[in-house]
């Protein structure tokens, strides 16, 4: 006998909100290739991430209220074509799993692409999508990435998709790490 699997729940990009429905079709398809970098040799489970990354929320907040402009996608393989070189503005840069013999050293997809965007002067980071090869069950950020990503906003946008693309979550880093332990604490 089998048991009927309950429908998956597919998040429609007219659901999302307005900044992010310009720029959804391509980190999705970024966050998906983005898997390709992944260096997951002892779990085979590669994730990778896309992260819509602004220099600052002032900035984010002026040019959303600006209109959707093009943002440019920073390349894979971390080339600088002339359109990316000494831009100063948003990007969507990409990340994925890199893990190590020593394990805990593992460094999530999420984090690799953050690292990128705040070495590179963005440091507010409007959403991140979250790719995995998992076609059963939702892959969401770890607690480790939670909190990193809590350092730089609360309300950065986490969507989960699925192998074949399907958005199948959107819930905010407030929503996902509550009472979050943030610069606020320290910054008196
Ligand atoms: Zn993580």
């Amino acid at each position: 006998m089998t048991t009927a699997m309950p429908a998956k729940q597919i998040v429609p990009h007219s659901a999302l909100p307005a900044f992010i429905q310009p720029h959804i079709a391509t980190m999705i398809q970024m966050a998906i290739a983005s898997k390709d970098g992944s260096y997951s040799v002892y779990s085979k489970f590669r994730v990778g991430a896309s992260l819509l990354a602004y220099p600052t929320r002032e900035f984010f907040l002026e040019a959303t209220a600006a209109g959707a402009q093009p943002i440019p996608a920073l390349p894979l393989d971390g080339s600088c074509p002339s359109e990316a070189a000494g831009q100063t503005g948003p990007q969507i840069i990409p990340g994925a799993n890199v893990e190590n013999a020593s394990y805990g050293l593992t460094v999530c997809a999420e984090r690799t692409a953050a690292v990128r965007a705040i070495t590179g002067g963005r440091r507010y980071f409007a959403a991140c999508v979250v790719a995995a090869d998992d076609e059963e069950s939702d892959v969401w950020p770890c607690g480790a990435c939670r909190q990193f990503l809590a350092e730089f906003g609360l309300d950065t946008l986490i969507i989960t998709i699925r192998p074949n693309g399907d958005i199948s979550n959107v819930l905010t880093i407030n929503e996902l790490l509550p009472n979050a332990f943030t610069p606020a604490n320290l910054f008196k």
